[in-house]
């Protein structure tokens, strides 16, 4: 399996839009790594997580190839990761020549988005069926199973994570969230899976959080948590991603912080196989 990760910061991006903090201006300094744009994964070539505001510069710079994408999976309607307006770019007269259809999995507030957004009209025209991503309810996705995840993250709307296995190897892909739910360390624990990737939440970076976030100190204790439920080991690839200028490290020194707990530091356009 191959994970790619298109945009690796929180919400406002690094360096945010109109921000003029040190850390910003460092970035746009010092370019490379140190640029972030908003979340937005892909497994192997077909299965997008998340539908940032950056995906067409995702496409015109970083090579995203949506072609082939026709299964979307949305981690909740946080504007960062779920930009509703470019759902209708799918139909006539805006896209020619694109003939499968596209499949989004949310939950109701993405659902309620796209309809604010995108003109209803039957699914031959829109090219889009929505598909309630209910947690824990595993969904076939060709040779994929991908399960929802309850997350700790905004109060307002059902927030998940996902769960993507193909084959013998699983994918947990854990952002937005603090430490995870029990229900969802129940779950996970149930499976009995092991879990080959894991990409932890680290907006927080060089603080703590856990409730709505992570910071780096979160995912060492959500890691070890897995570890003890017999999820993960030495053969899983622990990753961190996510981050914010308010968690104050540019990526060098996210990388310094994390390679003392083994944690690979995500960029823009880092693709990993596993
Ligand atoms: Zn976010
Ligand atoms: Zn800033
Ligand atoms: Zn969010």
């Amino acid at each position: 399996m191959k994970l790619t990760y298109y945009g690796t910061a929180a919400g406002e991006g690094w360096p945010g839009l109109f921000c003029n903090c040190n850390l910003c201006n460092m970035a746009r300094e010092l370019k490379g790594k140190n640029i972030r744009t908003r979340s937005q994964a892909l497994v192997n070539d077909d299965l997008l997580i998340d539908l940032t505001p950056d995906t067409n510069m995702h496409s015109l710079v970083y090579g995203l190839d949506l072609s082939k994408v026709d299964h979307l999976l949305v981690t909740h309607s946080h504007s960062d990761h779920f930009n509703p307006t470019d759902i209708e770019m799918l139909r006539e007269p805006y896209a020619h020549d694109r003939n499968n259809q596209f499949h989004i999995y949310g939950n109701d507030m993405v659902k309620e988005k796209i309809w604010r957004e995108v003109p209803r009209m039957s699914e031959e025209e829109t090219r889009f069926q929505i598909h309630k991503a209910e947690p824990f309810h595993p969904i076939k996705i060709k040779d994929y199973t991908v399960v929802p995840l309850l997350a700790n993250h905004a109060r307002t709307e059902e927030c998940l994570f996902y769960q993507v296995s193909q084959g013998d190897k699983t994918l947990l892909y854990a952002h937005d969230t603090g430490a995870f739910p029990e229900e969802s360390m129940n779950y996970l624990s149930e499976q009995r899976i092991h879990l080959d990737l894991v990409s932890f939440d680290c907006t927080a970076q060089s603080c703590e959080d856990g409730k709505y976030h992570m910071g780096l100190v979160d995912a060492v204790k959500e890691r070890q948590r897995l570890i003890d439920a017999g999820l993960g080991d030495d053969n899983t690839v622990w990753i961190v991603n996510h981050f914010s200028h308010n968690g104050l490290w540019l990526h060098d020194k996210m990388v310094e912080e994390a390679s003392k707990y083994n944690f690979l530091v995500s960029y823009d356009g880092m693709e990993i196989e596993f």
